[in-house]
């Protein structure tokens, strides 16, 4: 078989509500995901025996600490799968951003090698499977606009026919999710209980009736402690967007406008005005559909 070309997409939380501490080491949280067009590229090899992974950026582990390489040896594992196989990620979105990237790549990892390997997994079999990798897995596996709860990974499908352009802003630093979710003052945020996870706005049309609904819980304690994620809110806010909340755990932030060209208009206006070494990305809503679509998922 040739090699497969898949893209892993990113994907920004709209709303992420931090309920709280499990007695295992992760917390309850209400979010609504959204999957949108920035991309890295992976290239699945076939060959006769082992795992390799190579990658871009050379920030990001090329040994079983990669999330590729994991979903990979978890396939091996569970059905006694003897092939090989070599991964190439070609990386664009930011590591350890707040936009899923890993999660994304092992997603993407699940559906290629199910096909590379005949593994003829169904739907409901890979989305276990993805579970057992991350919280946010499950959801990269879907793609679209969904609703999360318990770790985030009971999903509920939502249809969205939203148009709205977004402006990326990633302050060239990275937050690990863990000191995120310590540092959630999770008092303030039980006493917040009129923002709930009200499904029916990001289904809908009303522009401002979203942007009033932009929350995330952890954006405060990150804030504190990383200067440059609220200058990059700041900065968005001055060139003109409607919303602006930071992504996940961050530290990547973005800023909500009408359509794609705003969003291009104010990213023109911000060049030169933010530190050289952060990076922007002008992305779209991407539907359930069109990551079946790019990614070769089946429903069936
Ligand atoms: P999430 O929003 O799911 O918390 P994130 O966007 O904050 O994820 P990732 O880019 O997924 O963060 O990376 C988190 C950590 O995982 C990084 O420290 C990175 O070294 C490690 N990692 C392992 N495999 C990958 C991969 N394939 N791509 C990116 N990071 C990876």
């Amino acid at each position: 078989m040739p090699a497969l070309t898949l893209f892993s997409f990113a994907k920004i939380n709209l709303v992420l509500r931090v309920l709280r501490k499990r007695p295992d080491r992760y917390h309850d949280i209400e979010t609504i995901m959204q999957t949108v067009d920035l991309t890295d590229t992976l290239t699945f090899s076939p060959v006769r025996s082992g795992i390799s992974v190579t990658c871009t950026a050379p920030d990001v582990p090329v040994d079983e600490r990669n999330l590729a390489y994991k979903a990979a040896q978890l396939l091996r594992e569970r059905y006694g799968c003897r092939k090989g196989v070599r991964i190439h990620i070609d990386k664009r979105i930011p590591v350890a951003g707040g936009l899923a990237g890993g999660s994304g790549n092992a997603a993407m990892t699940l559906h290629a090698l199910n096909r590379l390997w005949k593994l003829d997994l169904n739907r409901e079999t890979l989305l276990g499977l993805s579970a057992e990798l991350g919280s946010d897995v499950p959801f990269c596996l879907f793609g679209g606009m969904a609703a999360g709860e318990g770790r985030g990974e009971r999903l509920t499908r939502l249809n969205s026919k939203s148009k709205e352009g977004f402006l990326l802003v990633n302050p060239a630093c990275a937050v690990s999710s863990a000191w995120a979710y310590r540092n959630a003052n999770l008092e303030l945020t039980n006493v917040m209980s009129c923002i709930n996870l009200d499904v029916s706005v990001w289904q809908g049309s009303d522009f401002q009736r979203k942007i009033s609904h932009l929350y995330n819980d952890l954006e405060s304690a990150v804030c504190a402690a990383y200067p440059m994620v609220e200058q990059a809110r700041l900065s968005l806010k001055k060139c003109g967007a409607a919303g602006v909340l930071m992504s996940g755990s961050g530290p990547t932030v973005f800023g909500v406008f009408p359509d794609r060209a705003d969003a291009e208009a104010a990213r023109q206006r911000l060049i030169g005005h933010i530190e050289p070494a952060w990076r922007m990305f002008v992305v779209s809503p991407v539907s359930h559909e069109e990551v079946a679509r790019r990614s070769g998922w089946m429903e069936r």
